[in-house]
């Protein structure tokens, strides 16, 4: 058996080949925990004129929220939709509030402390997730966001990374670079905050090993969890256009399987994974349409991890 085997058999992560992120909540709090979408009427300055007019060629002008919070005011009631369709009358439950569409630290201290409070009004609320762009982190606002831990509650910031590369982040539209991500990392990580890298996989002109030195520099950066898409094209968006008139290839299913994979081997083990794979409702899905099996790409996900024998870190190599 070689060392990297043994590091494979090694760990505990619920016969998983990867540090998921539902099972360390399991663990860790004993109870089901989910989280509750909200839209907290924010926008971006991406799109509001600050950065830019138009937004990344991804998003669509919902902002990336949730299908539980359409059509509903107000952020108690936006929780209520969900928890509702998530309640079951024989399992204990505890929630997340996830503040998920749009730009969740573009706002006065004063209003995101408001809407904070009020997302966490509720005792069954153990948890907050905060999705948000790198270069909306001022100090005041990590601070803000650190006053809210204490031991036993879920602190999460979710930020935007998408991927290492200047370039890529250019093509994407995103409007800042990997440096406002590093920086904003550092920051959260120097208050005791946990952070959530969102990356995505397969921007056109990255090749194999642009993704893998993602990997690699997220495994160097104080994370404490990634959530890996794909990169999908959505109805009403400058992707659609791009794609719909040949400029853009995307992944397959079995070249995302593999990447997955790929990339996994090259994480830090101790980083949980949050996601595997973007997901959107059916009717603004452009493509690629192999996304809305989503059972089967997790499946195919950890088969491959089986075939190949290997895991989470597998060939990560700490530094010196
Ligand atoms: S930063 Fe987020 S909300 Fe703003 S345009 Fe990009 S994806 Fe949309």
């Amino acid at each position: 058996m070689n060392k990297n085997s043994e590091h494979c058999n090694s760990r505990d992560w619920r016969g998983k080949p990867y540090n998921f992120f539902g099972d360390y909540l399991l663990d860790t709090h004993h109870v089901r925990m989910l989280k509750l979408p909200i839209n907290a009427g924010l926008s971006c300055p991406n799109r509001d004129g600050p950065i830019g007019a138009h937004g990344c060629i991804f998003c669509d002008a919902g902002g990336s929220a949730s299908p539980t919070t359409e059509g509903i005011t107000g952020i108690a009631a936006q929780m209520e939709n969900a928890r509702r369709s998530f309640r079951r009358s024989d399992v204990a439950t505890r929630y997340i509030a996830y503040f998920q569409a749009f730009t969740n630290t573009y706002a006065s201290i004063e209003t995101l402390k408001r809407l904070y409070d009020t997302a966490l009004a509720s005792p069954d609320i153990i948890g907050l997730m905060i999705g948000t762009r790198p270069d909306c982190l001022p100090d005041d606002v990590l601070d803000l966001v650190a006053s809210y831990n204490r031991e036993g509650f879920e602190l999460w910031l979710e930020i935007g990374m998408q991927t290492m590369h200047n370039e890529s982040l250019r093509f994407l539209r995103r409007g800042h670079t990997h440096q406002s991500t590093r920086s904003a990392v550092l920051r959260a990580s120097e208050r005791g905050i946990c952070v959530c890298a969102h990356i995505i996989l397969g921007i056109p002109h990255e090749e194999w090993r642009d993704m893998m030195a993602t990997a690699m520099e997220l495994s160097s950066l104080p994370v404490h969890g990634v959530k890996l898409h794909h990169l999908h094209v959505v109805r009403n968006t400058q992707l659609e256009h791009m794609y719909q008139s040949g400029g853009v290839r995307l992944l397959g299913f079995r070249e995302y399987v593999s990447t997955v994979c790929d990339f996994i081997e090259r994480l830090r083990p101790d980083i949980l994974i949050h996601r595997l794979l973007g997901d959107r409702p059916k009717d603004t899905l452009v493509a690629p349409k192999w996304a809305m099996h989503k059972g089967t790409v997790l499946k195919a996900i950890e088969d491959e991890f089986r075939r190949r024998g290997t895991c989470q870190g597998f060939l990560y190599t700490p530094p010196e």
